[in-house]
């Protein structure tokens, strides 16, 4: 296991893995690594001959100065989480190797227009800016064949999908499923944070997607009510403060009104201090695989028995 933290020192090394012709994969972090974490550098290490985990806690896509402060920073455990998991490299640059010059902004920076305007991006300001400008950069740094990302941050993840496609880099976004605690909280680095009160409580966003999912699947086709039966799932909960509760198209992140297939629910809820999110899909039966007896009408009787 190498521990690198300078820019020149990381290409070069995986410059002279990719001569001798082996598959680098990356996985970027911000450290404190858990299991989420590892099940991307274990997938990786299926998957590519050599694995370079990122651990750099990006003051670019912070929009609150207090929550990168906050940010839990635990490289020595992160080193030794990584190596068990299967990587070769971590490269964890100091902020002024990965941004010469900060606090000042850098002056090239990264913007994907239009899937950021929503949902994270509006309530983030500058957030998938400061994504896009790194990942963009760790990509030019490691030159990998593969880039492992989690459905955790859905968004993030469509984000990175788009910049790649339309900077034609030469890289294979793999998207890897969330994982979660027994109790359904999807693993967070931020999840520390809480108190145990709080912990208790951030269960209610899992059961929220589950609560729309569930009818979903059930066939409900109104999107409003989708959304009011995730409102009303976390709405029992006073320690969680939500900020949306959404239905949206999995790839262009629209919201929708009709629910037809696939779509993706998404929420975003503050517990106690800590702005916690995540993410589930859902499809909805096609007409004739609704469950008999279950006509639109029956959706409403639904509803109400959600709690609506
Ligand atoms: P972060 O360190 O929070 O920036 O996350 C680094 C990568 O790990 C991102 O691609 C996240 O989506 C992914 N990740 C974070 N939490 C989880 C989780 N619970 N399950 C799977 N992947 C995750």
């Amino acid at each position: 296991m190498q521990l690198i933290e300078q820019v020149v020192e990381l290409s070069a090394a995986l410059q002279v893995e990719r001569a001798a012709g082996r598959r680098v994969g990356l996985v970027p972090t911000m450290g404190a690594l858990h299991a989420g974490h590892q099940s991307l550098i274990e997938r990786a290490a299926s998957e590519c001959d050599l694995v370079a985990v990122t651990v750099f806690v990006n003051p670019l896509q912070f929009d609150e100065i207090g929550d990168l402060a906050a940010y839990p920073r635990t490289l020595a455990a992160d080193v030794a989480m990584a190596d068990a998991a299967g990587a070769s490299v971590v490269f964890a640059p100091p902020v002024a190797e990965m941004y010469p010059g900060h606090p000042a902004p850098p002056a090239t920076t990264v913007h994907v227009a239009g899937l950021t305007d929503r949902l994270e991006g509006s309530s983030r300001p500058g957030h998938f800016d400061g994504v896009a400008t790194v990942v963009t950069k760790l990509l030019a740094m490691a030159g990998p064949c593969r880039a492992y990302f989690g459905e955790k941050d859905f968004q993030q993840l469509g984000v990175v999908r788009q910049l790649v496609r339309d900077l034609c880099l030469p890289v294979e976004v793999v998207g890897c499923a969330t994982v979660r605690e027994p109790d359904g909280l999807a693993l967070s680095s931020r999840n520390s944070r809480l108190s145990p009160d709080e912990r208790r409580a951030a269960t209610v966003l899992h059961r929220a997607l589950q609560a729309g999912a569930a009818s979903v699947d059930a066939g409900e086709r109104r999107a409003g009510q989708v959304r009011a039966a995730m409102a009303s799932e976390l709405g029992r909960e006073p320690l969680v403060t939500v900020d949306y509760a959404e239905v949206v198209d999995p790839r262009s992140l629209e919201p929708v009104d009709e629910i037809v297939g696939e779509v993706r629910l998404l929420l975003a809820a503050a517990v106690g201090p800590v702005r916690l999110i995540d993410n589930l899909a859902a499809v909805r039966p096609a007409a004739g695989d609704v469950p008999a007896g279950r006509a639109d009408d029956d959706t409403v009787a639904d509803a109400e028995r959600i709690g609506v």
